[in-house]
C-alpha cells in the first residue's frame, strides 16, 4: 500500500461500474441506459447553455427545481439536484447514517449502497432476498435503521407496492428510509406523493435511463424541505457547483419535452415484453421486471458462458460474479433491432447446447 494514502481507505473496495468498451463496437445492454438521443430541444438548450459557461452554475438550480417540483406536484424547497442519483445516495449515506443510524438494506440490490456505506465508515446490515428475490417487507417494518430500497430493485427489476413502501416508511419515524427509483418510470409506483405525508421519506430520481441523459449526469431527491436542508448542507460542504450549467439546461428542455419521455418509456415497456416473450419461448426463466432491463437465467447454460458467447457475438450485457446471482444475467431493454439481434444470438446459443 502507497504511504500517502489514508489508512481508513486502505481497505476500501470501489464500485466497479459496468464496462464502456472502445476496442469495438457492441450492441450496449449492459448499463441500462437509453436507446434513444435525448430530447432535441433538451440539446438546444445544452447548446445555448454552454455559450456561458464561463460563469459558474446556479448552485441553487433554481429553474430546475422549479421544473421537477411543478412535474411532480411538490413545493421547490422539497427537491435537490445533484451530480447523478449516486451523488444524492452518497450525500444520504453521509448526512443520515452512522452509529446511531445504521444503514439496511437487500443483498441483493445496488452494489453502490455498500460502498458509499464503507466510504462514510458506517455500519450496515444486509438482509438477504427472499429464495424468489422478493424482498420481504417484514424484515424492514419497525427496524429502527436507515434503510436503503431501490424500487424497483436492481438487478431484479421486481417493484413493492405503494403500500409495501408506506408500511416501511411508517413504522420506522425515528429514521430516514430512502427510496431509490432509478428505474421508476418502466412500470412501478412512485413513492413521491408520501413525502408529503413523511418526514422521513427520502425519494431519489435520475435522468440517466427514462430520459436518456445518462451522460449529463443529472440526480435528484424529493422529500421534506428538514431533509433536503440537511443534504443541502452536505452538498455546499462538498460541492456547490455539482450540477454544471448545461446539464441544468438540458435537464430543463427535457422536462419541457415530457411526451418525448412518455412515449420512450412506452416503447422501453413494449421492448422489454417482447424480450420477455421471446426468451419465455428459448427456455429461459426470468424475474418479473418493471424497469428497463430484463433479469435471465437458463437452466442448462451457466450463467458466465452466456455472457462470454452473447459478447463473442457483439453484445454485452452485465454479469455479476456474487454467488446468489450468478446464474443469472441482467440485460437492459433497447430498441427493437436491439432485441432482435439479442433474441437471435440467444437462439443460436440454445441451439448449440441442445
Ligand atoms: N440507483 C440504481 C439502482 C442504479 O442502478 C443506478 C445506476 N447505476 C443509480 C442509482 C445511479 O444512477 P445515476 O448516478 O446515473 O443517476
Amino acid at each position: 500500500m502507497s504511504k500517502f494514502l489514508c489508512k481508513k481507505y486502505s481497505s476500501l473496495t470501489p464500485y466497479t461500474p459496468g464496462e464502456q468498451p472502445k476496442e469495438r463496437k457492441f450492441i450496449k445492454l449492459n448499463t441500462n441506459e437509453s436507446p434513444f438521443a435525448p430530447s432535441p430541444r433538451a440539446v438546444e438548450c445544452a447548446g445555448e447553455a454552454a455559450r456561458s459557461v464561463q460563469l459558474y452554475s446556479d448552485p441553487e438550480c433554481k429553474r430546475l427545481h422549479a421544473a421537477i417540483a411543478r412535474l411532480y406536484d411538490v413545493d421547490e424547497t422539497c427537491v435537490l439536484c445533484t451530480n447523478g442519483s449516486d451523488e444524492i445516495l452518497n450525500f444520504a449515506f453521509m448526512a443520515f447514517c452512522d452509529d446511531e443510524h445504521p444503514a439496511v438494506f437487500p443483498n441483493v440490490t445496488y452494489g453502490f449502497y455498500s460502498v458509499f456505506a464503507s466510504l462514510c465508515r458506517v455500519p450496515y446490515e444486509e438482509i438477504p432476498l427472499c429464495d424468489d428475490f422478493t424482498i420481504n417487507v417484514d424484515d424492514y417494518v419497525g427496524i429502527n435503521k436507515t434503510v436503503f430500497i431501490a424500487n424497483p430493485n436492481a438487478p431484479t427489476g421486481i417493484a413493492l407496492s405503494l403500500d409495501d413502501i408506506e408500511r416501511i416508511v411508517a413504522s420506522n419515524p425515528q429514521n430516514v428510509v430512502v427510496i431509490d427509483e432509478a428505474y421508476v418510470d418502466f412500470g412501478a409506483q412512485s413513492a413521491v406523493s408520501l413525502t408529503k405525508k413523511y418526514k422521513n421519506l427520502l425519494v431519489t430520481q435520475t435522468f440517466s435511463k427514462s430520459r436518456s441523459m445518462a451522460g449529463a449526469r443529472l440526480g435528484f431527491g424529493i422529500a421534506d424541505p428538514e431533509l433536503i436542508a440537511h443534504l443541502n448542507m452536505i452538498k455546499y460542504s462538498t460541492n456547490p457547483y455539482n450540477v454544471n450549467s448545461m446539464t441544468m439546461a438540458m435537464g430543463i428542455g427535457t422536462l419541457e419535452d415530457n411526451e418525448y419521455t412518455i412515449d420512450n418509456c412506452r416503447a422501453i415497456i413494449q421492448n422489454r415484453e417482447y424480450a420477455a416473450r421471446e426468451l419465455d419461448r428459448l427456455g429461459f426463466v426470468m424475474t418479473e421486471s418493471l424497469a428497463n432491463f430484463i433479469f435471465v437465467k437458463h437452466p442448462k447454460i451457466d450463467g458466465a458462458d452466456i455472457y462470454a458467447k452473447l459478447r463473442e457475438q457483439g453484445i454485452l450485457v452485465r454479469h455479476f460474479s456474487k454467488s446468489e446471482i450468478d446464474q443469472y444475467n441482467r440485460i437492459t431493454v433497447g430498441s427493437v433491432s436491439e432485441m432482435k439481434a439479442l433474441v437471435a444470438a440467444l437462439e443460436q446459443i440454445v441451439s448449440e447446447v441442445k
